[in-house]
């Protein structure tokens, strides 16, 4: 009998993964290929897709099924297949069934003024033209927070919407650590290196080429994966064998080839989900910072280091000789690596990182209890910029409006960059300690153990357990900014010594 009813839960849960792997499949195709003139009825089709899942995930059939079930779960092994479906698609039923789908849309709604609002902003070059949308987005977040009771910190409400489990108190204490040796250690460094030798004429069919290699090598199956063109590059995955990686190569760097390695890890974790969680809640990456550590540790951890470069550098060379034929690989790698402070989030380099996502987490917290008004938040912003990286906007479109996610989106999702820094950190300390000498092989060009291991202690979990408890599994440990302060140490030591 319980079995009949955990088909019939399968089979509804099915439905809902469908939907959401149609909608990902037609906002891939809208950002890769649509034609500009589709755009109003795509807007149209996603809405009602996404209005259809919306229904059958908050069907009270389907919250009753779930109650029905908790006899099944309690019986088994919390690791086993049943006990994890269960216990995951009841947390998402009541999560979504606490929000009214009322205030849902009325956020979604803002959401799409606050995106053109920001867009207006910053042609406009003036932050009052986004101010009202941002008052009117913290109001929206109260009311959803209230919906959420009890909690220990409003923001653990939406941090939880990226970081299932994980504490307010947590991150902020890991944030402290970070802040109080990255400013310091920023402030001491000297000028920062030249790295014009990764500036020039870059064929585009040729970094595509390069890439392509590269992600091959690391495990790309050409069977299960594309490599497609787009203005902001991302990843998506329409099923466990169908993985879609973005990207946009520019003539004159490479950073469209950086791009690759970094949706690479997104891809990577995806691909490697255990495939008896297809269409179902599990089969995903476990939060937005877990997913953001395997992109980490493909693009900076493995994709920045010398014993990779020494393999792969070669194949550079051969493509693009006018540019590195002269370049040693030492003065190419050094380049790779530098490390100075810029305005923009995007284009800051692994050292100076975190502390753009530091100051945006403690304004959003401030923005949250009130203590800072939106009005007063382009001066809050360039204040801190100031204070933890010594340099400033020239205006409001290069500082406070640079990021989109103050307007389309809710507070919570910035920290889960610096968050997925610190675990992949964790996660090669403790990789590289059970694997022993990685570089020997990277250097041959091998790189399976490494990716067997993140598929053995992440990527097959999917979202199994939640990340603390998949951190605690995988390393033994908590969220610990130790090893990720070791490796920025040492990136910088090296620099130095050059
Ligand atoms: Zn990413």
């Amino acid at each position: 009998m319980l079995r009949s009813r955990f088909d019939e839960l399968l089979r509804r849960l099915g439905e809902i993964s469908d939907l959401e792997r149609v909608d990902s499949l037609l906002s891939w195709d809208q950002e890769t290929k649509m034609p500009p003139l589709g755009a109003p009825a795509r807007a149209e089709q996603l809405a009602t897709v996404t209005r259809l899942a919306h229904e059958l995930a908050t069907a009270p059939e389907l919250g009753e099924l779930i109650e029905e079930l908790r006899e099944l779960e309690e019986a088994s092994e919390p690791e086993s297949f049943e006990a994890s479906v269960v216990r995951v698609a009841r947390r998402d039923y009541e999560r979504q069934r606490r929000v009214p789908s009322d205030l849902r849309a009325e956020m979604t709604r803002a959401g799409s003024f606050g995106y053109a609002a920001w867009l207006e902003a910053r042609a406009a070059g003036d932050f009052e033209v986004l101010r009202p949308h941002l008052e009117r987005r913290v109001e929206l977040m109260h009311e959803y927070i209230a919906c959420h009771e009890p909690f220990d910190d409003p923001y653990d409400v939406l941090l939880y919407d990226n970081e299932p489990g994980m504490r307010t108190a947590d991150v902020e204490a890991v944030f402290e650590r970070l802040k109080a040796e990255l400013v310091p250690l920023v402030a001491s460094m000297g000028e920062p290196i030249d790295d014009a030798c990764l500036c020039g004429d870059f064929s585009p069919a040729r970094q595509r080429e390069f890439s392509l290699e590269v992600l091959l090598r690391w495990g790309m199956d050409e069977e299960a994966w594309r490599l497609d063109d787009t203005v902001h590059p991302f990843s998506s995955n329409i099923s466990e064998a169908d993985i879609r990686v973005t990207t946009r190569f520019d003539r004159e760097d490479l950073t469209g080839i950086l791009a690759c390695l970094h949706e690479f890890g997104h891809g990577l974790y995806e691909r490697q989900v255990d495939v008896r969680y297809s269409r179902t809640p599990l089969q995903r990456g476990a939060s937005a910072a877990f997913h953001e550590s395997q992109s980490r540790l493909w693009e900076n951890v493995v994709g920045r280091r010398l014993s990779t470069w020494r393999f792969l550098y070669p194949r550079l060379q051969e493509l693009f000789p006018e540019r590195f034929a002269d370049i040693a690989l030492d003065e190419f790698h050094r380049a790779l690596n530098r490390v100075a402070p810029s305005v923009r989030r995007v284009d800051a380099d692994e050292v100076t990182y975190p502390l753009h996502i530091v100051l945006r987490f403690e304004l959003e917290r401030e923005m949250l209890s009130g203590g800072l008004t939106p009005a007063d938040l382009p001066e809050a912003f360039d204040s801190k910029l100031r204070e933890y990286l010594g340099i400033e906007p020239a205006n409001v479109v290069e500082g406070v409006l640079q990021d989109v996610h103050w307007s389309d989106a809710n507070f919570g999702y910035f920290p889960t960059y610096a968050i997925g820094n610190v675990i992949a950190a964790q996660l090669w300390e403790r990789a590289t300690a059970e694997l022993g000498d990685l570089d020997s092989e990277f250097e041959r060009g091998e790189f399976d153990s490494l990716r067997e291991w993140l598929r053995e202690h992440i990527h097959r979990w999917g979202r199994a357990f939640e990340p603390p408890e998949l951190l605690e599994r995988a390393v033994g440990g908590r969220l610990d900014a130790d090893p990720y302060l070791a490796h920025l140490r040492g990136k910088v030591e090296a620099l130095e010594r050059a």
